[in-house]
């Protein structure tokens, strides 16, 4: 799988449901997530991880299900502290629970472990069922361009999406590091050795796009043995949850399903995708691209899982 923060959260539920994998997996079956790690930012001196996080939390039972985000149960007087300080940035949800993961990575770090070795070692804690491995291991981060009355200037994503609510117009997603980063230990072999490789319905531009956006990954999808399967995260030509609409609308490609698989390709003309799942009453027509149309709602695990079935349907041959 390749996935972003929530929407990939939730379709890795499904999969595992889909897959009767329980904390720690089963003989039969395993799944590999790799997991964005453009949206990663130092923040007060720690390495802060979302979509990784996400990933973890949500699989192992500590997410805040109403947020989608962050922890259950969780407080925030670290952060009220840092704001009675006038401690930069005060728009960046930073939660107790959460700085605590965030502490342990951060020294782990220091000390030279690379972040899939973190990784691994703070899913020894959540247990998973599912191997996250974070796109890469070095810095590689999505910078926004705006241009808005005060001229043109970039950001850390972060502070677009959330300061900004993504409401100031982008020009560009920039991977600032990108000419230097490599896949993390496990990515390209975990897509070499895959019977089914599936992109989850996760944000195209700022999840998908940013693990594509790591040197070496969209090659070893062409190259792959498995079929590559996307699941639509527009339904209706919306995004269902979040801001996709305006990442989309700034790289010049049209809020619809057919257009996001337009966008990946068919993989027999130089993109990355066999098969496409939309939901039910979308369309889209590209040639190379196996299409079909089920309900796409995550709104329980076994909807979820009802989507992850027909993906792998579609994946693996008859
Ligand atoms: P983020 O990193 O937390 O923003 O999460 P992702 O990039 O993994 O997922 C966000 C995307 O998930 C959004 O573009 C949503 O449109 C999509 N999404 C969320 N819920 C659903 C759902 O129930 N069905 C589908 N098809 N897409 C969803
Ligand atoms: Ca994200």
């Amino acid at each position: 799988m390749l996935v972003g923060g929530v929407g990939g959260a939730r379709f890795l539920l499904g999969l595992k449901a889909a897959l009767g994998l329980g904390e720690h997996g089963t003989a039969a079956h395993d799944i590999t997530a790799v997991v964005n790690t453009g949206d990663d930012i130092w923040l007060h001196g720690v390495r802060i991880c979302p979509d990784l996080d996400t990933c973890m939390y949500t699989l192992g039972g500590g997410i805040d299900t109403e947020r989608g985000w962050g922890r259950a149960g969780e407080t925030w007087v670290v952060k009220a502290e840092l704001a009675r300080y006038g401690a930069d940035p005060e728009w960046f949800g930073l939660g107790d629970l959460d700085l605590a993961t965030h502490l342990v990575r951060t020294r782990m770090l220091q000390v030279g472990y690379p972040l899939s070795a973190v990784t691994a070692a703070l899913c020894d804690r959540w247990r998973p069922g599912v191997r996250l491995l974070p796109a890469t291991d070095d810095r590689c981060e999505t910078h926004v361009v705006v241009a808005d009355e005060q001229g043109r200037r970039s950001m850390h994503f972060q502070e677009w999406w959330i300061r900004h609510r993504a409401q100031l117009p982008a020009i560009e997603f920039v991977p600032v590091g990108a000419d230097t980063a490599e896949p993390a230990a496990g990515v390209l072999d975990a897509i070499a050795e895959a019977d089914a490789v599936l992109l989850a319905p996760s944000n195209p531009v700022v999840s998908i796009g940013s693990v594509l956006a790591v040197p070496g990954i969209r090659p070893a999808l062409r190259n792959a043995s498995a079929r590559v399967i996307g699941l639509s995260p527009i339904v209706g030509g919306r995004a269902v949850r979040g801001m996709a609409d305006a990442c989309l609308a700034a790289i010049g490609v049209p809020c619809e399903a057919g257009a996001v698989a337009a966008h990946y390709g068919a993989r027999r003309a130089g993109g990355i995708l066999d098969g496409w799942l939309l939901h039910t009453g979308d369309q889209a027509t590209v040639p190379g691209i196996e299409v079909r149309a089920i309900p796409l709602l995550m709104t329980d695990v076994a909807a979820t899982a009802a989507m992850a079935r027909a993906a792998l349907e579609l994946a693996l041959p008859q």
